[in-house]
């Protein structure tokens, strides 16, 4: 019980308490040891008195009691009891004879009765001491024998006065217990000086901790508000505190420490002064760093807050475990067309499986964590699964405890659909290019047809009989030469058509079957022989066909003018494209390798930017090789160029393979 309510008490009041009770004890304990000894002492000092100023006048007196000189008898007595002080002690001094008669006495008055025999002595004893009462007195009468020889002839009696004695007792109990008592007023001083100056700074960081753990960090009088805008680091949130920063592990002193941060304002070293001025710097400190971390804090999450709300890109977090949307900006409300209740707990594979997929199997990685996920050009579904274009980052977080990630997508869709557009011309050039070529090659099955049909016409009109095998014959070749004509037409339309956005499995022999099956003839009319070398057994790739077909038209195309270019300038060689597709453990490649010009080495470093160009002007844009090393970027592929000038060049395409799909041949 004590306990508990001791407990509850203050750190000024149980330190004060404990103190002035440890105090009171031992005061009261060598105040009862003082006054026994002292009071004791005392009395026992008087007694001692007493008995040799009874002794005196034993010894003086002895011989005028056997001469019964009563007249010098009590001139001894008063001798002896105006002494010095003794006549405030002594009360009286009296004779009696050796039959009890008072020889001689010191009082002024008749010998008070009550006294008479009140103290005998024998001859045995030394002295006798006895308190006894005369005219409304006390005393302590002490009394000795007087002794002739071995003969008692009477007694002294002193009188020592208990009024005096006692009042000698009072004056130093009086002093014990004033000096006690200022003992104890100075001690309970001190302990209160000292109780306030431990508790006083302790209750105030108290305070300070209750107005911090609340929030409330302006109160704290423990630095000044106006003196924290001098701090560099308070004020710009780019700048590191070179006190606490710099204690941070692996961080190391800069060379860059501002002059007025030498000696901080606010930072002080905790080893002055005592534990409880220590505690108050260390504090002090505390309540500084925790001041400026918060202001950054609070700086660096209101930027990110108001990039997240009014970013110009989507930005939302998915939950790890969940696999669902936990919080989204309302950018992502715009583009994706969902509100934000609905987007909140959706699963992020509802934008697009695969890609959701692949960014969880990326963090699922624990050495991956720590990186950043880049996905260009992935297809995202919008509400009402409408497929569009975006780039996308992702972040591995921490969000509400749990692991997240955060993914900020950028609506590519126009960009995509503007390079499509730009490859569709840059093909539709192609195509009118070769439009000569084309018109050529439908004329050879125009012109058999033609003739099947005169043939049968005249044979019609002059009744000639043929027999039913030539007949057949002529009708046969006549719908291949039409099979031939739908086929170039049909190889012309393909290329025409534009592409489509979403990515496909794809077996590289065929573009380059599409491509070979619309030059081939064409390009024998400048004696250029397009011979190819392919891999029935090739993987599939991820790509698209239409514009995989454009990427080999322009290389094919390319290589076709270094020949011819080559054969202008007086080489007179027979032109041979030779074009190849292979496969290894990690990629499908194509290459296209002629015997044209070649390509030195400062055009080559330029080939593929857009609109450099050395064929002459209306023969060459430039664009060709921009376009068909943006669409294999595109794809994940790269494009690598082998020269050697006047020997012939070759392209090669390779393309990462896909792991499961083997191409159907
Ligand atoms: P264009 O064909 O319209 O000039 P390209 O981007 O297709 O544009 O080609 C850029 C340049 O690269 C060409 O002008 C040519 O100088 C060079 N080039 C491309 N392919 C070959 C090749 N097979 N042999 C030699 N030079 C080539």
């Amino acid at each position: 019980m004590i306990r508990a309510k001791f407990a509850q008490l203050s750190l000024k009041n149980k330190f004060f308490f404990s103190i002035l009770i440890v105090i009171l004890l031992i005061s009261g304990t060598i105040a009862l040891l003082a006054r026994w000894i002292l009071i004791s002492g005392l009395t026992q000092e008087l007694e001692m008195r007493g008995t040799a100023i009874a002794h005196s006048v034993a010894t003086r007196g002895a011989e005028f009691i056997l001469e019964n000189d009563t007249d010098h008898l009590l001139n001894v007595l008063f001798d002896e009891k105006q002494l010095h002080e003794r006549k405030h002690l002594v009360a009286y001094i009296y004779v009696e004879g050796k039959n009890g008669a008072v020889l001689s006495h010191t009082f002024t008055t008749p010998f008070p009765k009550r006294l008479k025999g009140v103290n005998p002595v024998t001859e045995r004893v030394e002295k006798s001491v006895r308190i006894v009462p005369f005219g409304g007195h006390e005393a302590y009468d002490i009394a000795v024998p007087i002794k002739e020889g071995i003969y008692q002839i009477g007694t002294v009696h002193v009188g020592l006065s208990k009024a005096h004695i006692d009042s000698l007792v009072g004056k130093l109990r009086a002093m014990f217990l004033g000096f006690i008592s200022a003992v104890i007023i100075i001690t309970f001083w001190v302990s209160h000086r000292m109780a306030k100056y431990i508790a006083d700074p302790v209750m105030t960081l108290t305070q300070i901790s209750d107005d911090l753990s609340r929030g409330n960090f302006s109160s704290s009088d423990l630095i000044n508000t106006e003196e924290q805008l001098e701090c560099p680091a308070f004020h710009d949130t780019d700048l590191p505190c070179w006190h606490f920063d710099e204690q941070r592990e692996g961080e190391s002193k800069s060379e860059m420490r501002p002059h007025r941060c030498k000696k901080c304002a606010f930072y002080n070293q905790a080893s002055d002064g005592d534990e409880v001025q220590q505690l108050t710097t260390s504090f002090r400190n505390m309540v500084w760093s925790i001041r400026l971390y918060r202001r950054r804090l609070q700086e660096s999450e209101s930027t990110y807050r108001s990039l997240f709300r009014s970013g110009p890109d989507p930005i939302f977090v998915v939950d790890v475990l969940s696999k669902k949307l936990v919080d989204a900006n309302p950018r992502t409300e715009e583009l994706y067309g969902y509100t934000r209740e609905e987007l909140v707990g959706m699963p992020y594979a509802a934008f697009g499986e695969e890609q959701a997929k692949e960014c969880f199997e990326f963090f699922s990685n624990d050495e991956l964590c720590s990186e950043a996920m880049k996905a260009p050009r992935v297809v995202h579904l919008r509400k009402g699964n409408i497929p569009m274009y975006v780039n996308v980052t992702a972040c591995f977080i921490s969000y509400r405890t749990r692991p997240a990630i955060i993914v900020a997508t950028t609506d590519v869709t126009d960009l995509v659909e503007k390079d499509a557009q730009l490859i569709q011309a840059s093909k539709m050039k192609s195509l009118g290019e070769m439009s000569t070529g084309v018109a050529h090659e439908l004329n050879q099955p125009l012109n058999a047809i033609r003739m099947g049909s005169d043939f049968l016409t005249m044979v019609h009109e002059q009744g000639i009989d043929i027999p039913q095998e030539q007949y057949a014959q002529v009708v046969t070749e006549i719908s291949t030469q039409v099979d031939r004509a739908s086929d170039i037409i049909n190889t012309l339309r393909s290329f025409g058509r534009k592409a489509d956005l979403l990515l496909e499995d794809v077996n590289l022999n065929e573009p380059v079957g599409s491509v070979v099956s619309l030059l081939s003839r064409q390009f024998l009319i400048e004696d250029v022989h397009i011979v190819t070398e392919l891999d029935p057994e090739l993987p599939y790739i991820t790509a698209q066909h239409n514009k995989l077909q454009q990427v080999l038209l322009n290389l094919v195309i390319n290589a076709r003018d270094a020949i011819v270019e080559r054969n202008e300038e007086g080489a007179e060689v027979r032109g041979r494209i030779l074009i190849r597709t292979e496969y290894d453990d990690e990629g499908v490649s194509v290459s296209v390798e002629d015997n044209g010009t070649g390509i030195p080495d400062h055009v080559a470093e330029k080939v593929f930017e857009p609109f450099f160009t050395t064929k002459a002007t209306g023969q060459g844009m430039g664009l060709g090789l921009a376009i068909s090393y943006g669409i294999v970027r595109e794809y994940g592929g790269e494009l690598s160029i082998q020269s050697a000038v006047g020997d012939g060049t070759c392209f090669t395409v390779r393309f990462p393979r896909q792991e499961v799909a083997l191409a159907a041949n």
